[in-house]
């Protein structure tokens, strides 16, 4: 039977983006890609992208969709995620579990499918796939360092460290193996704190923290340099681990300098955004001072309230410093007037500001004027910052990203983590701190960073050998 690998991204821009990344290079390297999205996604995707055009090229790729069960006007917002996973288990898992067994990818179709790629939080894929025999390799999209306090989740739980109230969130935790020195309370994965959703994401992450070890192996979007004290822990309980990141620059190398023969030719422009970029910002940053301007964005789903929002206006603002900020639709909570917003910061937008929806992140994050990345500390953003050697100021919202932010300001030093406060002062401050005060420290343990994931994804770096022994397992299975 040829390999056929069917991709099964969580219906976020984060995932999507990068296991497309994967499912283009499975192709180029000869594997027959399904990738398996929800309407709502292939719907967004196909206005704002030319992913038909571009994945038409490979003869062995093709899509398919599957309901996420929630209605088209539903926001599919950060406060209401919780409704897609319920939406996923009443309907995507039986319509799912019916294409396996008897449909499209069953064994009596044409083109079975041999391996199953779904994100780590599908734990109904694996349920499915022991039934039907087909091997799954799950791509753990967040970091290896929150994945790594998933797999400790049920550990930190049994010893009464987890949950916690809002108080005493500077207290050490001592069950994550590897970060006893550095990691506390308010570092960990957001659904730690006490709140009225966090019990029905603990349930969803304990089971992943159950069922991602019992895989043929995980998929993770670092690079073997980067996180080597992490995954040293994660290996004792998932033995196969594949990390290929930084996953965009593996992808964007084998547009250039491919050693290896392919049966197809990559193509570029190769945009997965959820929503259309505008690129008239990269005019206004040919026109910014190297490494002056403030790249802010808080990634496809984080929140913020209009208090919250204008803190960190007056703080961007009172730095000096130019910015471009993404405001995406949807990220203010509320409405509020344009007649409250300050003339001051109308005015001094007006001479040092870019405000807009969307961007082409890795193209702006690559931009000589990107001086600092004010960000939420989504991993795809951590990672796209540290490749074009960006340091970063983190306030990080949801699930890993209390980690990630850690990890930036004390692990590999290249940022400062503001969270759980943006007071416009604490902005100011951070801002200057990056761009100035601190800057040629941070500016060189992110350089050494970025030239590290160089090397992972040339030939014989280690992201390139867990790509080439990904196509071999996928190959043999
Ligand atoms: N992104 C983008 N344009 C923007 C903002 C974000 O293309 O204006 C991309 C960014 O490059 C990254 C993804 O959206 O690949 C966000 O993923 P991340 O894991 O950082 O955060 P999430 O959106 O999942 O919270």
């Amino acid at each position: 039977m040829p390999p056929h690998a069917l991709i099964f991204p969580l219906p976020m821009q984060g995932p999507v983006n990068c296991m497309l990344k994967l499912a283009e290079l499975l192709c180029i390297y000869g594997i027959s890609v399904t990738v398996l999205n929800t309407d709502h996604i292939q719907r967004t995707l196909l206005r704002h992208t030319n992913v038909l055009a571009r994945f038409s090229r490979y003869r062995n790729f093709r899509f398919r969709t599957i309901s996420d069960g929630l209605p088209d006007d539903h926001p599919r917002s950060s406060e209401r995620f919780l409704e897609v996973f319920e939406g996923m288990k009443t309907v995507t898992e039986p319509d799912f579990r019916e294409m396996m067994i008897s449909g499209c990818f069953g064994c009596g179709s044409d083109n079975p499918v041999t391996v199953i790629i779904p994100d780590g939080s599908f734990s109904f894929v694996l349920d499915v796939a022991e039934e039907v025999q087909i091997p799954v390799i799950y791509f753990e999209t967040v970091s290896p360092c929150a994945f790594w306090t998933y797999l400790c989740l049920p550990k930190l739980i049994g010893a009464g460290e987890v949950p916690f109230n809002g108080k005493d969130l500077d207290v050490p935790v001592k069950g994550v193996p590897g970060t006893e020195t550095f990691l506390r309370r308010r570092d960990l994965p957001s659904f730690c704190r006490l709140n009225n959703v966090a019990n029905s994401i603990t349930e969803i992450i304990l089971k992943e923290a159950r069922y991602v070890p019992r895989a043929h192996g995980v998929i993770l979007n670092t690079f073997q340099a980067l996180d080597a004290s992490i995954l040293v822990h994660i290996r004792t309980l998932c033995p196969n681990v594949y990390c290929i990141g930084p996953i965009h620059t593996l992808f964007n190398s084998r547009f250039t300098t491919e050693p290896k023969p392919l049966t197809q030719t990559p193509q570029s422009d190769a945009s997965n955004s959820l929503w259309e970029e505008n690129t008239t910002c990269l005019a206004w940053l040919d026109t910014q001072v190297t490494r002056s301007v403030v790249y802010v964005s808080f990634g496809s789903m984080a929140r913020m309230t209009v208090n919250e929002m204008f803190e960190f206006w007056h703080g961007l603002v009172n730095s000096g410093k130019p910015f471009l900020w993404v405001q995406r639709p949807g990220l203010v909570i509320g409405e509020y007037d344009v007649d409250q917003v300050p003339k001051r910061l109308v005015n001094e937008t007006g001479k040092r500001g870019f405000i807009t929806t969307w961007v082409p992140q890795e193209t702006v994050l690559a931009h000589s004027a990107i001086g600092a990345f004010l960000t939420h500390s989504g991993w795809n953003s951590t990672v796209e910052s540290i490749m074009e050697g960006v340091p970063m100021i983190c306030w990080p919202r949801n699930v890993d990203q209390q980690v990630n932010s850690r990890f930036v300001s004390d692990v590999w030093k290249i940022g400062i983590d503001i969270k759980d406060s943006c007071d416009r002062v604490i902005v100011e401050k951070a801002v200057k701190d990056v761009l100035d005060v601190r800057r040629s420290e941070f500016m060189e343990s992110v350089r050494m960073l970025s030239e590290l994931g160089g090397q992972s994804v040339a030939e014989d770096g280690s992201s390139s050998m867990d790509l080439d022994r990904l196509i071999e397992s996928i190959s043999l299975l």
